[in-house]
């Protein structure tokens, strides 16, 4: 029987890519594979031939020789049947299929690498302002220093795993699909440990409380994450760790309150001051600086101080500080101070000119009920 061309069988061309011969492969192998054309002569002729197209044009030395000699490179010394059409199916189709699952070919074990850590901390106003340095304590899975992460007793063996030869994951197969699991015997690691240490039972990992220094740069703001690469959980069996992420979270601060990089704070000032004007001093967090009063301030005016708020992390902008001004009414007069204060009362009666907002706002009361009453 002569045989058909392998790339023929293929529908591939003589310079495809192995990438192309595996693609057309699978969609063959799919359509005549014996599981789905049950008792079907021709077709499981024509997997064989498909198989055997496969097997050659995938191996590069295979390749060259077909290539050069055509089918006579094959014909001596085993032919078709022995060398290489002997595989079983399982093993062709677990290399496709873990190449397709984007699995790393043979031999390679299942990383577990560690958990991260979140690690919530509350820091003032003025610490994330100004940037600090805070000492936490986070309760993890560290390496165990008894067996240096490795699980093993010391001194004792660890083997590869006879179950999955090393690989960790083992592949099954049921009907044409071929499934593939984490190792039953090793749980991933490939290995077989001969006497597990006693202190983590194999693990490699221990709990532990673990100290560590945290800069924090100045500018964050609550809900910002810091991450420290290789600070969460240990890996098992000496795999990397985890990252930690703490997260911060400002207090609220008794004077101050942030939005943004802008910081609002309430001054409270006498009615006196207000009317006449002056200069007090307000805080900000570098210290007290004098803010001017000018006169006949009204309640709840905002004084802007320019690069008196926080500066961020990123764009290194600074924020203002705004002050609001509210008017203090004076409490537990005496008899003099009422009747200072009734004489005041007295003079500024008549002409409407110094209460600007009562007259203003009751002009519009007054249009308003003539509004209703029309
Ligand atoms: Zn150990
Ligand atoms: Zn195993």
């Amino acid at each position: 029987m002569s045989k058909r061309d392998y790339y023929e069988v293929l529908g591939v061309a003589r310079n495809a890519e192995e990438k192309e011969i595996k693609k057309a492969y699978k969609r063959l192998a799919m359509k005549y594979h014996p599981d789905r054309n049950p008792d079907d002569k021709d077709a499981e002729g024509k997997f064989k031939e498909v198989k055997e197209a496969y097997e050659v044009l995938t191996d590069a030395q295979k390749r060259a020789a077909y290539d050069q000699y055509g089918h006579a490179a094959f014909e001596q010394g085993g032919g078709a049947g022995g060398g290489f059409g002997g595989a079983d199916f399982g093993d062709i189709f677990g290399d496709i299929f873990s190449d397709m699952f984007g699995g790393g070919g043979r031999g390679r074990q299942r990383v577990v690498r560690g958990d991260d850590l979140r690690y919530d901390l509350e820091i003032t106003l003025e610490e994330a302002v100004k940037g600090t340095t805070k000492d936490i304590k986070i309760n993890t899975l560290a390496e165990c220093d008894s067996c240096h992460g490795s699980g093993a007793q010391e001194g004792s063996k660890v083997e590869t795993c006879p179950t999955c030869h090393g690989a960790g994951r083992v592949r099954r197969q049921q009907g044409f699909f071929v499934t593939e699991q984490v190792c039953p015997t090793c749980h991933g690691s490939g290995k077989k440990i001969e006497k597990p240490c006693s202190k983590c039972h194999g693990d490699g990992r221990v709990h532990k409380a673990k100290s560590l220094s945290v800069k924090i740069p100045p500018g964050v703001d609550s809900g910002n994450q810091l991450r420290l690469s290789g600070e969460g959980a240990a890996g098992e069996n000496g795999a990397p760790a985890g990252d930690l992420y703490v997260v911060i979270h400002v207090k609220d601060h008794q004077i101050f309150e942030r939005d943004g990089n802008n910081l609002y704070c309430e001054v409270p000032i006498s009615f006196t001051m207000a009317a006449l004007g002056g200069e007090i001093e307000v805080p900000t967090l570098d210290g007290r600086v004098k803010l001017k009063i000018p006169a006949e301030t009204q309640t709840g005016k905002l004084f802007r101080m320019r690069g008196k708020g926080v500066t961020s992390t990123r764009s290194h902008y600074a924020g203002d500080l705004i002050c609001k001004v509210i008017i203090e009414t004076p409490v537990k007069l005496n008899e003099e101070q009422k009747t200072l204060l009734k004489q005041l009362e007295e003079s500024l009666e008549g002409a409407g000119t110094h209460r600007p907002k009562s007259s203003t706002f009751l002009d519009g009361v007054k249009k308003f009920f003539d509004d209703l009453t029309k």
